[in-house]
C-alpha cells in the first residue's frame, strides 16, 4: 500500500532522509520512534506528499508521488493525517470541522457527511460537543475531534504525528484509548509516538529512526527484547 524505495530527502544541505526502504501493508499498525530531529515527521509527511521526496520511489496506493502530475487528491482521500497540534479550524464548530473536507473535497452531500460525522463523534465519545468550537474543548477532546475528522474522510490509512505530545499528561490516555479502539479496525495506522505502552500493545512493527535512517525494526516482542543497535538501545533505555 505504501512503498518507499531508496528515498532521500534534503532540506538544502541537510540530508534528512537517507536511503529509506519501507513497505507498509494494508491494515498494518506501524509505530515509528526515534530522537527529535531524526526525520520521523518528514518520513510520514512524504507518504501523502506534504513533503516531496528528493529522490527515490514513493508509491502510495499505486500512485507514484514523485510524478509532478500525480493525482495527489486521490491519495489524500485515502491517507488522512492527525497532527501534534490538532490543526482544527478554530472558527468552525466541531461538526463543521468533520464535514468540511467530505463536502468540499469528496463531494459528499451535507446530510450524509453530518450523519457519518455524528457516528464518528459518538465513537470518540464527543457527540455532545458537535456544536462546540475547538477552543471550548480540552486538548484531549480536540485531538479526539481531529481523529474523528480523519475518520470522516473514510481513509484507508491514518498517519499520526506525535498525537499525544502536546497534551497534558492526564489527557494522553483518552486519546490513546481512541487509537487502541481504532487498531481493531482494518485501517492502516502509521504512528510516530513515544508512548511505548501503546507501541507494545498495538504495533505489528516498531521502527527506530536516527539521523535520517531506519536503524532497527521488528515486532514489539523482538524489538523490546532483542534490539542490538546501540543507538536504539540507548534511546530505549531513556524512554522506558
Ligand atoms: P522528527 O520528526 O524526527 O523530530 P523532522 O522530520 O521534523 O524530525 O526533522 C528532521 C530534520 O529536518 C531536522 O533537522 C529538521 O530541522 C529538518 N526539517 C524538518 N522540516 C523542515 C523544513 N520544512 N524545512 C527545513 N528543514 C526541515
Ligand atoms: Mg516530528
Amino acid at each position: 500500500m505504501i512503498h518507499l524505495k531508496n528515498v532521500n530527502k534534503y532540506f538544502g544541505d541537510n540530508h534528512v532522509l537517507k536511503d529509506i526502504n519501507l513497505d507498509i501493508d494494508e491494515g498494518e499498525k506501524v509505530v515509528i520512534i526515534g530522537p527529535s530531529g531524526s526525520g520521523k515527521s518528514t518520513l510520514i509527511r512524504c507518504m501523502n506528499r506534504l513533503e516531496e521526496v528528493s529522490d527515490g520511489v514513493a508509491t502510495v496506493y499505486g500512485v507514484d508521488l514523485t510524478q509532478k502530475k500525480a493525482p495527489i487528491q486521490k491519495v489524500r482521500q485515502k491517507v488522512a493525517m492527525v497532527f501534534q497540534n490538532f490543526n482544527l479550524y478554530g472558527h468552525k464548530t466541531v461538526l463543521d470541522n468533520l464535514t468540511l473536507a467530505p463536502i468540499k473535497v469528496q463531494g459528499v452531500n451535507k446530510k450524509q457527511a453530518e450523519e457519518t460525522a455524528m457516528k464518528y463523534l459518538e465513537r470518540v465519545g464527543l457527540a455532545d460537543k458537535a456544536s462546540s468550537f475547538p477552543a471550548q474543548l480540552s486538548g484531549g477532546q480536540q485531538q479526539r475531534v481531529a481523529i474523528a475528522r480523519a475518520l470522516n474522510m473514510h481513509p484507508e490509512v491514518i498517519l499520526f504525528d506525535e498525537p499525544t505530545s502536546a497534551l497534558d499528561p492526564e489527557m494522553i490516555q483518552e486519546v490513546l484509548d481512541v487509537m487502541i479502539d481504532l487498531s481493531d479496525s482494518n485501517i492502516t495506522m502509521v504512528v510516530v509516538t513515544h508512548e511505548m505502552g501503546f507501541a507494545r500493545s498495538v504495533a505489528d512493527r516498531i521502527i527506530f529512526m536516527d539521523q535520517g535512517s531506519i536503524l532497527e525494526q521488528g515486532d514489539p516482542e523482538m524489538f523490546f527484547t532483542q534490539t542490538v543497535n546501540p543507538r536504539a538501545q540507548e534511546f530505549l533505555s531513556k524512554i522506558i
